[in-house]
């Protein structure tokens, strides 16, 4: 697939200044991040894209060898690295990383490794596999509390004839021919603009510096397989749909002795039987009948922690709030709880017995049951419930 122009995907121009492509960045990273568009493909697509032509204009280095030569003197035309960058292997994961170190925030930056660039990034030596991602979806109990699950997964797992190395056991490997061990090509590139060197990774021998005599019947001489992990995860309690936890090297295992790339284990919430989430916040409708809340009642309420006690006052309208401090979903970046919002409805009959119909209308005389005339508060207060 061709690339686009880095300067078209930030939606610059060449003169922008570092300032203006950071901006330019974030505004896509936002937008584009799979916090906010989770499962959606085109959404991580563009935003790997942003954060891939943000990496090269930032950097006034790079800045001018693309303009000067375009994609391949970033290296990522033929997708081999240049000066240690390689955008062949660029993937949602570092993609994310990226965008952490720069501007914070969207995963689990509290407790998570984000920050640090990887060592395996100044390319030398075999290349790392590739991130996985998986779902998890999680009750809202689960949620709650935190949780910790065991998850099966299928990924490239190193292959044991070989250990690895891809070479059948007995044989020998031996220095690359093209790169002479050094993992490296050099080329030389002239242009209007004077000469500059090229640092791409060998294609020979993937960079590792070694080629094998023959390869290991079992995995073909890639050092891996297909295979199957388990994997543990620890979910902090308040968590969302979208955030993701990193589990680095749990991913596939690289070619030849590289090292393993990550998984990132994305949250899906299960929708609750009776809770709405808002938030850190759960809201609960109860529907109670017009005697219960004119004379006033104490009701039954579940919580994520069990039962509690409700006063419903005389006199409470139908939409009203009644807020139980404490009783929602931890939250995720701070101590504290959301509460548990109970909204008071008040459920009408749609079919009466002749008894219910002649007590009703006897009741309907009476003129304490009739709203007054032009109840400004009253409207007031159920608009208020909307929420505008
Ligand atoms: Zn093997
Ligand atoms: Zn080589």
């Amino acid at each position: 697939m061709a690339k686009r122009d880095y300067y078209e995907v930030l939606g610059v121009d060449k003169n922008a200044t570092e300032e203006d492509i950071k901006k330019a960045y974030r505004k896509l990273a936002l937008q584009y991040h799979p916090d906010r568009n989770p499962g959606n493909k085109e959404a991580e697509e563009k935003f790997k894209e942003a954060t891939e032509a943000y990496e090269v204009l930032k950097d006034p280095d790079k800045k001018s060898k693309y303009d000067q030569f375009g994609h391949v003197g970033v290296g990522a035309g033929a997708g081999e690295g240049f000066q240690g960058f390689d955008f062949g292997t660029f993937d949602l994961g570092d993609a994310l990383r990226t965008f952490m170190r720069d501007f914070g925030g969207g995963g689990f930056e509290d407790f998570d490794i984000f920050g640090e660039r990887r060592a395996t990034r100044a390319r030398r030596g075999p290349s790392k596999g590739e991130d996985l991602q998986i779902k998890l979806r999680l009750s809202l109990e689960e949620i709650a509390t935190g949780v910790e699950k065991t998850i099966k997964l299928k990924r490239q797992v190193r292959c044991s004839a070989c250990e690895g190395t891809g070479a059948e056991r007995g044989t020998s490997k031996r220095t690359c021919p093209t790169c002479h061990g050094t993992g490296e090509v050099r080329k030389v590139s002239r242009s209007f603009f004077g000469q500059s060197i090229i640092v791409t990774t060998c294609n020979l021998c993937g960079g590792s510096g070694e080629v094998i005599e023959k390869a290991c019947p079992v995995c073909g001489g890639e050092g891996r397989v297909r295979g199957e992990s388990t994997i543990n995860v620890k979910v902090p309690a308040g968590v969302n749909t979208g955030n993701y936890i990193p589990l680095r090297g749990a991913g596939n295992y690289g070619k030849r002795g590289g090292p393993a790339g990550d998984v990132l284990v994305f949250i899906e919430e299960e929708e609750h039987p009776y809770f709405i989430r808002h938030e850190d916040d759960l809201i609960y409708e109860l529907a109670v009948s017009f005697p219960q809340v004119a004379l006033g009642t104490e009701v039954e309420v579940p919580t994520l922690e069990g039962k509690v006690n409700l006063k419903i006052p005389a006199g409470t309208q139908s939409g009203k709030l009644f807020r139980l401090r404490g009783k929602g979903i931890p939250h995720l970046h701070s101590y504290g709880k959301g509460d548990q919002i109970v909204r008071v409805l008040v459920w009408i009959p749609s079919s009466l017995s002749s008894e219910e119909k002649r007590l009703l209308k006897e009741l309907a005389e009476k003129s304490g049951i009739k709203p007054p005339k032009g109840d400004k508060d009253f409207f007031e207060r159920q608009r208020n419930t909307l929420g505008f």
